[in-house]
């Protein structure tokens, strides 16, 4: 996971101040030096780390913070303002134009996950209700045009397209006109990147700025490049002007440099991270929590935006009532396996739940991906009869579901173990729940 390497040292070396009664001058100077040592080797622009360290020591050694009765975690609190404080602060938004269509021009160099991005946005922005238009408008990078076509027919976005003959300008501008044709109130142009920053891009990009006048300019940066992203946003803002950063890959294994140093750096916000290849893995990116979670301090807000929109509230409330009620089935244990899935990695998850990011038992824990995809193959292998009646697998059904399934007989015998097991404990549950039901049930 992104970060892991600074936030274990950065949780190593506050964790030693949290404990302590007393926290001497000296303490504080000692610990600074080790955070600017893990920062450095997070990749974090030496200049942002020097100003960063020069801040957090001249608060951290204040009268108030030594002489408060909680000096250690005074001094985390210091780190924790000073981090967000770097990233940018506030929450930096999308703007949208008084006057539909808004256009928002994406630029960046070819892989940085341009493409992939503006769909990830498309699909941001339709959750909002709002009607975007994808515009595909890079015309070099081969398949990226179909690309495009393709993530568009994937989550129910149109995309205007030119074909890769005409100029990237009229594409532009032909775009705009046909979303103000068809009611669309967003344009998300892509457009072509190159391997690396040249002129000819630029050119090309400043024309289509001027042409369409885009409310968002929004850079797309691989923060698995550490400095080389945030160098590459210093050119594209010293030329176009941009209004936003998005971060992809912070899925990945990134040591964090660029989320820490672009805003420092360059002066421009990141408004969005990408955290995974499937459309939805894109979050609005929040300074503070993104410092809470760099710190150990859980991300309990992501964890429950997630959680809702990963949850159909009326099928949640409708489930509770089968679980009371007995009637609960394959098929539904089936739908909560795919609603939590649907949440992200299980191991991202765990990282948002304060605490848990530190707890030992939990340091080597791989969350088995593999396993849940096993359990899905084996109710997906059962018949519609037997997922809601699973009293009526013998054993002869059994070995069928494993054959079916890929898996052995085993394993089908364990979940539906497990299935009658949890059963049998919202059975007692509920029971129990009866005599004080008001008391246990929710609004
Ligand atoms: P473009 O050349 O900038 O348009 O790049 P693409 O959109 O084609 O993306 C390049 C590769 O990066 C593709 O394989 C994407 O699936 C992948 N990618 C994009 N964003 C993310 C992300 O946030 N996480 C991960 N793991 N992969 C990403």
């Amino acid at each position: 996971m992104a970060f892991e390497g600074l936030s274990e040292r950065l949780q190593a070396v506050l964790g030693k101040l949290r404990g302590k009664g007393k926290v001497t001058e000296a303490d504080v100077k000692a610990a600074m030096r080790e955070v600017r040592l893990a920062l450095l080797e997070a990749d974090v622009n030496f200049k942002v780390v020097k100003e960063f360290i020069d801040r957090v020591r001249e608060r951290a050694v204040g009268q108030e913070v030594l002489k408060s009765l909680t000096p250690g975690q005074q001094v985390i609190k210091v780190v924790n303002e000073e981090l967000t404080r770097l990233m940018g602060g506030e929450q930096s938004k999308l703007t949208f134009s008084p006057s539909p269509p808004t256009v928002i021009m994406m630029v960046g160099l070819q892989g940085a996950g341009k493409t992939t991005t503006a769909g990830k946005l498309a699909l941001h922005l339709k959750k909002q209700n709002r009607r975007p238009m994808l515009v595909a408008g890079d015309v070099y990078r081969p398949a990226a045009i179909r690309q495009l076509e393709v993530l568009g027919q994937q989550i129910d976005v149109p995309v205007f397209s030119l074909g890769d003959k005409e100029s990237p300008v009229r594409i532009a501008e032909e775009g705009v006109k046909r979303a103000r044709e068809e009611g669309c109130d967003t344009v998300l142009i892509d457009t072509a990147g190159r391997l690396h920053v040249d002129d000819a891009m630029m050119e090309e990009l400043a024309s289509i700025k001027e042409s369409v006048n885009p409310r968002e300019i929004l850079l797309v940066v691989d923060a698995m490049t550490g400095q080389d992203a945030v160098n590459v946003a210093e050119q594209f803002h010293n030329r176009l002007g941009l209004t936003g950063v998005v971060l992809t890959k912070l899925d990945g294994d990134t040591r964090g440099g660029a989320a820490l140093s672009v805003r420092a750096v360059t002066g421009c916000p990141i408004k969005f991270v990408g955290t995974g290849e499937k459309m939805n893995a894109l979050e609005p990116f929040h300074p503070d929590r993104m410092a809470s979670r760099i710190l150990g301090m859980g991300d309990v807000l992501t964890l429950i935006e997630k959680a809702q929109a990963a949850v159909d509230e009326e099928r949640a409330r409708e489930l509770e009532r089968k679980m009371r009620t007995q009637q609960f089935t394959f098929d539904d244990f089936l739908e909560q396996l795919q609603q939590v899935r649907n949440m992200g990695p299980l191991d991202e998850i765990l990282g948002m739940i304060p605490g848990l990011s530190q707890a030992k038992e939990l340091k080597n824990l791989q969350v088995d991906e593999k396993q849940l995809s096993r359990v899905e193959a084996i109710i997906r292998s059962m018949t519609p009869q037997e997922k809601q009646h699973p009293e009526i697998l013998n054993a002869s059904r059994r070995r069928r579901i494993a054959r079916g399934s890929g898996t052995s007989i085993q394993e089908v015998n364990r979940l539906i173990k497990q299935f009658e097991n949890m059963k049998k404990m919202m059975k007692q549950l509920s029971t129990q729940g009866k005599g004080g039901k008001k008391k246990w049930r929710r609004g």
